[in-house]
């Protein structure tokens, strides 16, 4: 196929080159001067989806997304896939969506976990909203970049399942690293803290396969002084995303807000920015109740 991808970043950088690798014709844009391996650059949006049979965006935000599709939209041809793998609000999905669609496109939101790793390895998750004949058409592509491709239903659904997963993964990183730092204070090892937790009901994947305390557990961020990983300003847009939905559909979700208001503090007042999101661990541990 003959792809064009905009936004050659962390993610969208190896994820563009992978499907270069896999021997499609790759164009490639970003605003920085970006070289990728087996990728063309071009010098414009409309370079790279001019004539594509499939446009991949992996921006930073919504708002981005949107300029970026008034550029693309009327120069793609009738029949072309518009699949934006960002994560982005649900709005920008659906809107982008509803856009190419009246433009004669098909239209995918594919956000992605994973992280840089699963970007570079070629093991993504995607979660994909848009119609059955859209993901028929991305979906040998979606078999490079990632290992499981679920398509979620229409438009937004991808972003929607993002998330909530991603909300999920906060407030359950948050409980693990308060319940660790209460073990502490309790004086309880927190080798069996883990020990008991992982094989409890208390597990999730932030205990079992991403601990946040050093040494214990699979090798983690935690164990590389919680260097990223994925980073607490990435958790805090997720969790913001999360907020925005809910506030959009009247949704209740006090332990999201709880969350999103947590990381808020960690990244914006004390230092959390650039740090591993289980650095909430080490924040939670030095302080007191009072
Ligand atoms: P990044 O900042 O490394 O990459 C974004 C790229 O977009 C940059 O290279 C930037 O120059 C480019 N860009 C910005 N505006 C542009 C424009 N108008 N036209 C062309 N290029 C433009 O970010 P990333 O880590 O690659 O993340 C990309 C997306 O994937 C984000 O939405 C993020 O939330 C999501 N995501 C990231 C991770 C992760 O672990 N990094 C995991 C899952 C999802």
């Amino acid at each position: 196929m003959k792809i064009g991808f905009i936004g050659l970043g962390n993610m969208g950088a190896p994820m563009a080159a992978n499907l270069a690798k896999a021997g499609h014709e790759v164009l490639g844009f970003d605003v920085l001067a970006v070289k990728v391996e087996g990728v063309t650059a071009v010098a414009n949006e409309a370079n790279a989806a001019t004539g594509a049979d499939v446009l991949i965006t992996m921006l930073p935000n919504g708002d981005i997304l949107r300029d970026v599709a008034a550029k693309v939209i009327p120069v793609m041809s009738a029949g072309a896939v518009f699949m934006d793998c960002s994560t982005v609000d649900v709005d920008s999905a659906r809107a982008v969506a509803k856009q190419s669609i009246e433009a004669g496109l098909l239209a995918i939101d594919a956000p992605v976990s994973g992280g840089i790793g699963g970007a570079i390895n070629g093991t993504l998750t995607f979660m994909a909203g848009g119609s059955n004949a859209a993901f028929a058409k991305v979906q040998p592509l979606l078999d490079i970049m990632g290992q499981k491709a679920v398509h979620c239903g229409d438009s937004g659904a991808g972003q929607a399942a993002k998330i909530c997963n991603n909300m999920i993964l906060g407030i359950t990183m948050i409980g693990t690293c308060e319940a660790f730092a209460l073990a502490d204070k309790l004086g309880l090892d927190r080798q069996k803290m883990f020990d008991v937790v992982s094989t409890s009901s208390g597990y999730s994947w932030s205990m079992n396969a991403y601990c946040p305390a050093p040494g214990v557990g699979p090798q983690s961020p935690a164990d590389n002084d919680y260097q990223p990983g994925f980073a607490a300003e990435l958790m805090l847009k997720d969790l913001r995303l999360s907020q925005q939905a809910a506030e959009g559909v009247n949704a209740d979700t006090p332990m999201g807000f709880a969350a999103m208001a947590l990381y808020e503090t960690f990244v914006e007042q004390e230092g959390g920015k650039g740090r591993d999101f289980s650095a909430m661990l080490p924040r939670f541990a030095e302080r007191s109740r009072r």
